[in-house]
């Protein structure tokens, strides 16, 4: 049994004295605990900023070569070491290996993306701006961050956020869920390898009161939430109100439009990748797919046959579907299956009934496939957070755009057609923050944003991308002037540049 600590200026501590509380950390794949994690209140969330606060200046005023050593250094060691992490995710998470493999890959890209903050970081420069006066403009760090992530990408989404904050010179608290905490760890213990300096990053581990210390604290200068709406608004709301920056990304219900036109085969295998990869834990899962015209019965039919293939089970054995993170979320995901059936919802593949490839008493639940599902129906307009996936039946494009558009989530969205022209209308008119076009999961890209609209995220930035560096920047502009410093001696008017 494995005690998950703090992470503190470079070492592992058990926290602040008052803190000694812990919550089990479970194998979902076995229902084996294998690990407490400590749980920091206020007390430990102050150790962690003051460590923050303290290695600020320095590394705020290491130059970008050195910030740039390290975090290349970084990039070599989880390249080389990605498994290790991989099998991490996989022990606390549940998701097959491969999958895990994955998510380290696309937090790898954040990193390679960060490597280049030299020129990210280059500002603008004005020669005689005025006459023999010069205007230049640079982005400095905000100082010690806070990083808030949820369990189901434990490695992954503090990834979208710490190599830009440490990149800019910003000092960080990471706050990891405490349903999987370990890969936080991992990634900590490999800066220290990278050579970063005490205190740069730090990890406080625990649940809300450690996380409402991070939003009030004064020396916290922004927070990056991910997680479900409720928190999500609820962390954006407290921590701008104490004067932080704030992006706060949350919860989805994504749709996948397939018009008539649509390769059905090709529509019917994307739709079980995106509805069923991760067992649907995923905030860029197809939950709903809206079926257009008169191929609902075949669509329907090929994806159930699909669906009916895969083989659900410890993530490493070669499943292609593993468990659900913990027995109450199981729990609450067959709920909801339960609650679509008694609504009236065809139940297709029913993921209640299954045999599973594992050892123990995991949190299994098979893909479930629910027809005619109408727009009041829980399974509809909660966020399940599961391998259910729901088709509504539309008759046409328009009635398709005004459902995806009336959904409160805008996260992400995909259209299956060989229509250009409709795919080009959709993307134009959709109120939702990602779009694929024949692509169901449209995948972060370290050098775009990622970010949805609406109820999935608050604030005004997404993650990565150059706006990842602005977020993590303030802006400065400097005016200069060196000859002629009296310039034409008093004179109180604003001046008329010339
Ligand atoms: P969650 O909201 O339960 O937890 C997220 C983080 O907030 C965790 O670190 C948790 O410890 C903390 N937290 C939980 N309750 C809190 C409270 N009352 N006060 C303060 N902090 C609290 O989310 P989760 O279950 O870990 O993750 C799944 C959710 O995250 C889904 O809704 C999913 O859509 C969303 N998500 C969104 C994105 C995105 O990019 N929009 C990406 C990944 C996950």
């Amino acid at each position: 049994m494995e005690t998950i600590r703090h992470w503190i200026n470079n070492e592992y501590t058990a926290g602040a004295p008052e803190d000694r509380d812990t919550a089990d950390v479970t194998n979902p794949a076995t229902g084996e605990v294998t690990g407490r994690v400590h749980m920091g209140t206020a007390a430990t969330a102050d150790e962690a900023v003051a460590a923050a606060k303290a290695a600020f200046p320095a590394w705020r005023d290491t130059s970008l070569t050195k910030r740039m050593q390290v975090l290349f250094r970084y990039r070599e060691l989880l390249n080389a070491r990605k498994e290790e992490l991989a099998a991490l995710i996989t022990a606390e998470h549940g998701k097959v290996l491969d999958d895990a493999l994955g998510e380290v890959t696309r937090g790898l890209e954040v990193v390679e993306f960060a490597c280049a903050m030299p020129h990210l970081l280059k500002g603008g420069y004005t020669e005689n701006a005025s006459t023999e006066v010069d205007v230049h403009s640079v982005r400095q760090p905000l100082g010690p961050v806070a990083i808030i992530s949820p369990f189901n990408f434990p490695a992954m989404v503090p990834m979208w956020f710490f190599p830009i904050a440490i990149a800019t010179g910003n000092t960080v608290v990471l706050k990891p869920s405490e349903k999987d905490p370990s890969a936080a760890n991992w990634e900590a213990e490999l800066w220290k390898e990278a050579g970063l300096p005490d205190g740069v990053f730090n990890v406080l581990h625990g649940g809300k009161p450690a996380v409402d210390r991070l939003l009030e604290h004064p020396d916290i200068a922004s927070v990056s939430f991910v997680g479900s709406t409720p928190i999500a608004q609820y962390v954006y709301e407290t921590a701008t109100a104490t004067g932080k920056r704030v992006q706060a990304l949350g919860g989805a219900k994504n749709h996948m439009v397939v018009l008539p036109d649509a390769d059905l085969d090709v529509a019917a295998d994307n739709a079980i990748n995106a509805g069923f990869g991760s067992a649907g834990e995923r905030c860029m899962a197809i939950s709903v797919l809206v079926a257009v015209g008169d191929i609902a019965d075949e669509l329907v039919a090929k994806i159930a046959e699909r669906a009916r293939t895969l083989r659900t089970g410890d993530g490493r054995r070669g499943a292609d579907m593993g468990p659900l993170v913990t027995v109450a979320h199981r729990d609450r995901v067959a709920g909801f299956v339960d609650a679509g059936e008694q609504a009236g919802a065809t139940v297709v593949v029913d993921g209640r009934q299954g045999s599973y490839d594992a050892e123990g008493s995991g949190f299994f639940l098979g893909p479930t496939l629910f027809d005619h599902v109408t727009p009041q129906m829980s399974v509809y307009t909660e966020e399940i957070f599961g391998p259910v996936l729901c088709v509504v039946r539309v008759d046409t494009y328009d009635e398709a755009i005004e459902l995806v558009n009336s959904n409160p989530y805008g996260n992400g969205t995909a259209i299956f057609t060989n229509d250009g022209g409709a795919a080009r209308r959709y993307q134009n008119e959709v109120s939702v923050g990602m779009i694929g076009v024949n692509v169901p999961i449209p995948v972060p890209m370290a050098y775009y944003s990622f970010g949805g609209w609406k109820n999935s995220l608050f604030g005004d930035s997404h993650a990565h991308g150059t706006e990842g560096v602005n977020f993590f920047t303030r802006g400065k502009v400097v005016t200069t002037r060196w000859l002629d410093p009296s310039h034409g001696g008093i004179n109180l008017g604003f001046p008329q540049n010339g």
